[in-house]
């Protein structure tokens, strides 16, 4: 019943991609990173998918970290930026979550504050991405201060890529240096690599690995990648045919007849659109499947449909699947048509878009 808009979400695939981030350093650990909602996915039902079997789950903010654990996941749970304000220590505290720390005005935030039970924190370095972290000049400052304080548990050496998708970046080897050089004196674990990192990076597989993106699926590298083809797309993005028209010579297609037809086009009216989350600027040539067949986006995509050509499908007619991305489509195949990546093509999905759980 209902619009067909339909996000179904593997979650066979899920446990399969992050088995296979686990077996790059099966002695060490692999956080999941589910923040974002799981990336768009659902991250009370992917975590519990990983109940028994992920080491721990990152999330962006507290927020999402409580709901996790009221959902009942008991894993240990990382706040990849930290904490925002200072009232959030006792409940990282009373939690146990884990808690990344960016800068020496933190420490002394911590410092003053009263915890129940010390707490794990994660010591984040910029080693030259230049967004969150201590500098490497008061990196070794800031580990000496931390440590010395009663409200701090274990301490994890953290750092973060700039340009870990690329191959042979001279910017991830810098980095990685940096870090090295910096660490090198302090015995304590590390957590450097994200997803392209524990793919591509065999030296910064260390303590704790944060795979995000390959677990959904979808390899953070643009060129081909052996670890890459052993992935399997977690989420499947679906809908429907609602209408079909035969055009001629000269018609325009949509709002501001983006597309016109160069001959007899047959062109099908698909029920999702920009406020499901598919991507507004997505050119014409956008591929698509509908009823398994590879076609194209023609005409500028809809708040609530988008049009596609049918002209060389065979029966197309209303009624007909179509897959925007998933299974049979890579959305790393669809980002560059939309200037984007998968990353923004999963977070996009709102809630009027079904979620159907499988596996
Ligand atoms: C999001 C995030 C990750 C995961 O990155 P992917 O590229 O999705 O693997 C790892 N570490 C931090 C600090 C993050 O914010």
């Amino acid at each position: 019943m209902g619009r067909a808009a339909t996000a179904t979400i593997n979650l066979d695939a899920f446990r399969h991609n992050y088995r296979l981030a686990k077996s790059v350093a099966p002695e060490q650990k692999a956080i999941a990173i589910v923040k974002a909602d799981a990336y768009g996915h659902g991250a009370v039902k992917l975590a519990f998918a990983l109940e028994n079997e992920a080491d721990a789950f990152g999330v962006a903010c507290i927020e999402e970290a409580i709901e996790l654990r009221e959902a009942g996941i008991k894993q240990p749970i990382l706040l990849l930026e930290g904490f925002f304000t200072e009232d959030e220590l006792p409940v990282i505290s009373d939690n146990n979550f884990w808690c990344a720390v960016h800068s020496l005005e933190q420490i002394d935030i911590i410092a003053r504050s009263q915890l129940n039970q010390p707490v794990n924190f994660w010591l984040k370095m910029d080693s030259g991405m230049h967004r969150l972290g201590v500098s490497p000049q008061d990196y070794r400052l800031a580990y000496d201060k931390l440590r010395s304080l009663p409200q701090v548990n274990e301490i994890v050496l953290m750092s973060h890529f700039a340009d870990a998708d690329a191959f042979g970046s001279a910017i991830t080897a810098q980095q990685i240096s940096c870090f090295e050089e910096i660490s090198r004196d302090i015995d304590a674990p590390v957590s450097i690599a994200n997803s392209a990192a524990t793919m591509e990076h065999t030296s910064t597989r260390r303590e704790f690995q944060r795979p995000g993106l390959m677990l959904y699926g979808s390899s953070p590298f643009e060129a081909a990648q052996p670890m890459a083809e052993q992935l399997q797309p977690v989420m499947t993005l679906t809908s429907e045919v609602i209408a079909v028209r035969e055009l001629g010579p000269g018609d325009g297609v949509g709002y501001g007849h983006r597309f016109v037809c160069d001959g007899p086009t047959k062109v099908g009216t698909v029920a999702i659109g920009y406020a499901d989350g598919y991507p507004r600027h997505a050119k014409d040539g956008t591929p698509v499947l509908v009823n398994g067949q590879r076609t194209r986006i023609i005409g500028r995509v809809s708040m609530d449909m988008l049009t596609v050509d049918l002209t060389h499908i065979d029966d197309a007619r209303v009624g007909a699947k179509v897959e925007l991305w998933g299974d049979n489509l890579l959305a790393a195949e669809v980002a560059p048509y939309c200037d984007t990546v998968p990353y923004t093509l999963f977070t996009g999905i709102t809630r009027r878009v079904h979620k159907k759980y499988i596996g």
